[in-house]
């Protein structure tokens, strides 16, 4: 079977190289051909001798996950699901800002965790991504926006500018793969983002926080969600293997070597369970020796969820307490609603067994 080249990072190249008895420097050629320039046929890289592209052409492929839908919002926002095999989807989201574009990037196809409020979560587990599902959704994002800047005026957004881990999935608990595709990300000869722009997003896996700490310090978002023990058990019931003290003590070791001096903790509000103005209180005082800021997250309902979304009043009120006492807290802007593109939201959907693709398609326009 042809191997797919999306499934390595650059050290991963030079050993491929290697294997089929080609120089290293090989190796960059094939990153740039690949992930600037978004190239699936060998024989366009012009740059490489015809004999490698030849060769290159039967043993190894390019190969995205398979674009099941691709909507685009009235604000802007475009939402792909994927097709990751056996009938499931995994769903990538671009944000387009004035000054930024965020791609928001899947993980895995469901999660292990189990958060009570999140769709995906209520999923299950299924299995990790590959690399190259992984990186592939940055790959194609690039491909068809970088696309679209040539058709649209001059000075329209369109590029990824920033990478955001908040898709579907546990990013820390897909471990190996999710750092091979930061890697990507970060390489010059691939992305070149700088570490302050791409973002993971975890609901608290202590060990592997520090793994990433060492491995590949990038942005930090925490999922907190409440402001004691008890309460975030009910949310979040990582917490009951890795509470808040043993958390935030994790957050301080990043913080050394973190690319911005702060974390950002994300706080969906959840009407009257975790939204009161003594919830905030709490919060102040939890978090009182930690450099953060906050992004308070509307929730985003989904049928069965048996939670509601805070009042915008409610919302308003838990801000306000928190910026006066210093803390810079933004609430999330709802975008794309018209397409369930809600980062974090993200409808993940195990499909029925007989109506995989429809039901995908279906879920995708609700
Ligand atoms: N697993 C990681 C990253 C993916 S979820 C994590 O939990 O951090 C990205 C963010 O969306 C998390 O803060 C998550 O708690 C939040 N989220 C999940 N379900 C949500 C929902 N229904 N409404 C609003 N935010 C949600
Ligand atoms: Fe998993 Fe994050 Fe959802 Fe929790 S919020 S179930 S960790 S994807």
């Amino acid at each position: 079977m042809a191997t797919n080249l999306l499934n390595f990072d650059a050290k991963g190249l030079v050993d491929f190289c290697n294997e089929i008895g080609e120089k290293p420097f090989r190796a960059k050629q094939l990153l740039r051909w690949i992930h600037q320039f978004g190239v699936t046929d060998f024989v366009a890289m012009s740059d490489l001798a015809k004999g490698l592209r030849e060769k290159l052409s039967t043993v190894a492929v390019i190969e995205s996950p398979q674009i099941l839908s691709d909507y685009e919002a009235s604000d802007g926002t475009r939402k792909w699901l994927l097709a990751v095999g056996a009938g499931n989807g995994i769903e990538t989201v671009f944000i387009p800002e004035t000054n930024r574009g965020t791609l928001c990037v899947s993980s895995q196809v469901g999660c292990a965790l189990a958060c009570t409020f999140c769709s995906t979560g209520k999923q299950g587990f299924n299995r990790n991504l590959t690399v190259a599902e992984i990186i592939g959704q940055l790959w194609m994002a690039n491909k068809l926006l970088k696309h679209d800047t040539e058709s649209v005026s001059a000075g329209t957004q369109r590029v990824v500018t920033n990478v955001v881990m908040m898709g579907m999935g546990e990013p820390l608990a897909n471990f190996d793969n999710v750092v091979m595709a930061l890697d990507l990300m970060l390489d010059d000869h691939a992305y070149g983002l700088s570490r302050r722009k791409v973002t993971v997003s975890t609901s608290g896996l202590v060990p592997a926080l520090d793994r990433l700490r060492e491995r590949c310090p990038v942005a930090l978002a925490v999922s907190l969600h409440a402001p004691n023990d008890d309460l975030r058990d009910q949310l979040v019931p990582i917490n009951k293997k890795y509470p808040l003290k043993v958390l935030l003590d994790a957050c301080q070791r990043y913080l050394a070597v973190a690319p911005r001096d702060f974390v950002t903790f994300e706080y969906v509000m959840l009407d009257g369970v975790n939204d009161s103005v003594s919830h905030a209180h709490e919060l102040i005082k939890l978090v009182q020796d930690i450099p953060c800021k906050f992004n308070l997250i509307p929730f985003n309902s989904f049928p069965g969820s048996g939670f509601k979304r805070s009042s915008a009043e409610s919302v308003r009120v838990f801000r306000d307490i928190l910026q006066q006492a210093g803390l810079v807290t933004t609430v999330r802007k709802t975008r794309g609603d018209d397409i369930a593109a809600a980062c974090g939201q993200l409808a993940g959907q195990v499909m029925d067994k007989t109506r995989r693709t429809a039901n995908a398609r279906a879920a995708c326009t609700k």
